[in-house]
């Protein structure tokens, strides 16, 4: 039964792993454990402000490895004490050190990730700017350009980017005070303050930051209750000259629902994007990365690599660790064309979930797929060569995502009525025109 535990929580961890962003995988799986699992109920300890991030993203894995271990339903029970029952999941056969692949070691109090550094970040065209910028504002804080808003496409290096300031304004003063947190949790700090009645002392928190670094603002959009607090943390932080720096997949004001007085203020210093890297820069990137596995790479297979994913570096990497699984499960010291090949096969397998998909990847994939702009897919174009594609995302975003109706007609700007319409639509199409089918499973293939 423990070996059990162990492969579950193994398995929680690998699953999320492939699932979230590197940072927020850290923040709120290294340090939850295990404690036991009784009449099909795993107890696992949390620090108490993580517990609704647990519920609200990690449910369905836990699911997942429950039945894939255990073949039944496992359900959760968060508990919180401070010093956690030794786990008898890490006990004897594993060291601790096991269960959690990446150290604590690497997240400090101040959440920075330390291997997020300007020195491990490649240059290209797409990003040149944005570095020249994020350089500057960590070298002179708060004061040439405050705030920093940096805006890009999912996995081009915008959290990398928010690291690499706040560890390198560290190396310069070591006694700078630095925060870096997601929009989620800074949203998840200030309802429980709110809950508990503690509002000044997170205030006086974030008011005694000389560096905050904000991570997806695009989520501000969904809370316009906290936008308020939002406003004048950033007032208070930002009239002092303190540097405040913020990430989104998009531009201020692109930014759905955020209110206009934070458009303005996002855009009152620099607002940089970051574009996806050029096939040289990929080829830079990859070389780059390589040096931490123990194979030989010929360059046809970086140059392979580099061509099978052209708009996001967390996918190159994502290849890269699955060419080790393979490599070192088959003893392989050459990674040729054919087991690169191989290793990108099995990732697109492996892919779980469903909720993960953001409809916007739809959206962007599907516009891409029929060149046509993701404006004109979230219009009120009627001609066919926006409206088809218009539908077939739709359609691809109710059934490839566990968004509900309303949810996704919003993210079209349209009602409930019309996602249901079109997604009947293109069924029947579907079953019809084959060639219409290849076409969308093509579209699904590029996005899980
Ligand atoms: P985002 O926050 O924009 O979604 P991340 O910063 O999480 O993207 O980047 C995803 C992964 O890709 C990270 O591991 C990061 O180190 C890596 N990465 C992205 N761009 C670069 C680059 N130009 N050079 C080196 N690594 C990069
Ligand atoms: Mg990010």
């Amino acid at each position: 039964m423990t070996q059990n535990n162990d492969l579950f929580w193994t398995r929680i961890l690998e699953l999320a792993q492939d699932r979230l962003k590197q940072a927020t995988y850290e923040y709120f799986l290294s340090d939850a454990r295990l404690i036991k699992i009784e009449n099909q109920v795993a107890f696992i300890h949390l620090e108490p402000r993580k517990q609704n991030f647990w519920e609200n993203n990690l449910n369905d894995i836990i699911l997942t490895a429950g039945f894939e271990i255990f073949d039944t339903e496992i359900s959760a029970n968060y508990s919180f004490e401070e010093e956690p029952i030794r786990p008898i999941t890490t006990s004897q056969r594993i060291p601790e050190q096991d269960t959690k692949p990446i150290a604590n070691t690497v997240i400090s109090p101040n959440n920075l990730n330390k291997k997020y550094r300007f020195e491990n970040f490649i240059e290209g065209e797409g990003n040149r700017w944005t570095i020249t910028g994020a350089m500057a504002a960590a070298e002179d804080p708060g004061t040439t350009y405050n705030p920093l808003f940096i805006w890009g496409g999912p996995g081009l290096g915008k959290t990398h980017l928010l690291n690499a300031i706040g560890n390198r304004v560290l190396e310069n003063n070591p006694y700078s005070r630095i925060e870096y947190i997601t929009t989620e949790n800074f949203l998840n700090e200030f309802t429980t303050h709110i809950r508990l009645g503690t509002m000044e002392e997170l205030k006086e928190k974030f008011r005694s930051l000389d560096v905050l670094l904000i991570d997806d603002v695009q989520f501000l959009s969904r809370k316009a209750v906290t936008q308020e607090e939002f406003f004048n943390t950033f007032n208070a932080l930002y009239d002092n000259n303190k540097q405040i720096v913020l990430t989104s997949d998009r531009p201020p004001d692109e930014i759905d629902d955020l209110e206009e007085r934070l458009v303005s203020r996002f855009s009152w210093g620099l607002t940089t994007d970051i574009t996806p890297p050029d096939f040289e820069t990929r080829v830079a990137i990859l070389t780059s990365k390589i040096q931490e596995y123990p194979y030989t790479f010929p360059q046809t297979t970086i140059e392979y690599l580099a061509n099978q994913f052209n708009s996001n570096v967390r996918d190159l990497e994502g290849a890269l660790k699955n060419i080790n699984l393979i490599a070192s499960i088959k003893n392989i010291d050459t990674i040729t064309v054919e087991v690169a090949a191989e290793a990108i096969r099995s990732k697109k397998i492996s892919k779980v979930s469903k909720t993960v998909i953001p409809i916007e990847e739809i959206q962007e994939q599907v516009s891409q797929f029929y060149n046509i702009s993701i404006k004109d897919i979230k219009s009120g174009k009627r001609q066919k060569d926006i409206a088809l594609p218009r539908q077939i995302a739709m359609y691809l975003a109710r059934e490839m995502t566990d968004n509900s109706l309303p949810k996704i007609g919003k993210a079209f700007g349209r009602d409930h009525s019309t996602v249901l319409h079109s997604f009947n639509k293109i069924r029947e199409l579907i079953a019809q025109d084959e060639s219409l089918r290849i076409e969308i499973d093509a579209i699904k293939n590029k996005i899980s």
